[in-house]
């Protein structure tokens, strides 16, 4: 069922401190249709009038209950074969994005196999403009997720949970990095792999 897949979801993002209590937003595409959490909803507790239903393409009497981000997932939708996808502001991601240069790449091993580099896209009007949309879904086109400097990120696939593998891989990577540079030791962009 569509709702338990989302509540899932939503409570592991708050679980694993990728999302605060009213942060983030999750959707799953159906479609010409999508179905997006509702505007300032608490994603570790949702019920059934927390999914929002609308276009993909246009808006309807739905559309003014969905996060401003919607403008994102539409165009991840528009521009990709993408399925779900996922925003969340991880801390060590936000942190790493407001250091980083145009990508971050994870050092560890696991996360480098998965996520080989993330792009950094800076957004110069809010979450709700067309041009900081049609970014994120372009990077999305050949990434599995894409990092907004200081603010969170999207990330996409066929299933909620693919998506949320990703949140989370990133956000491990980054606490990783985070590590390294308390450590004082700098980042290789070739991990070491082995036993
Ligand atoms: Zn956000």
């Amino acid at each position: 069922m569509l709702l338990t897949q989302f509540q899932t979801v939503g409570r592991d993002l708050f679980a694993r401190e990728l999302i605060s209590s009213h942060s983030g937003n999750m959707s799953v595409r159906m479609g010409a249709k999508l179905f997006i959490t509702r505007r300032g909803c608490m994603l570790n507790n949702l019920c059934d009038p927390d999914l929002v239903e609308t276009g993909i393409g246009k808006n309807d009497r739905a559309t003014p209950l969905a996060p401003e981000e919607i403008a994102v997932h539409r165009a991840i939708y528009r521009l990709t074969p993408s399925l779900a996808v996922i925003h969340a502001h991880p801390p060590h991601a936000i942190a790493i994005s407001l250091a980083a240069e145009r990508k971050i790449v994870p050092n560890d091993a696991e996360g480098h196999s998965l996520l080989p580099d993330v792009p950094v896209i800076r957004a110069k009007g809010g979450a709700k403009t067309a041009g900081l949309a049609d970014e994120v879904a372009a990077a999305l086109k050949t990434h599995r997720i894409v990092m907004v400097s200081g603010h969170g990120c999207f990330a996409a696939g066929q299933l909620l949970e693919e998506a949320f593998q990703c949140t989370i891989s990133f956000e491990e990577s980054c606490r990783i990095l985070c590590l390294l540079k308390s450590l004082g030791v700098k980042p290789s962009l070739r991990p070491q792999f082995g036993a």
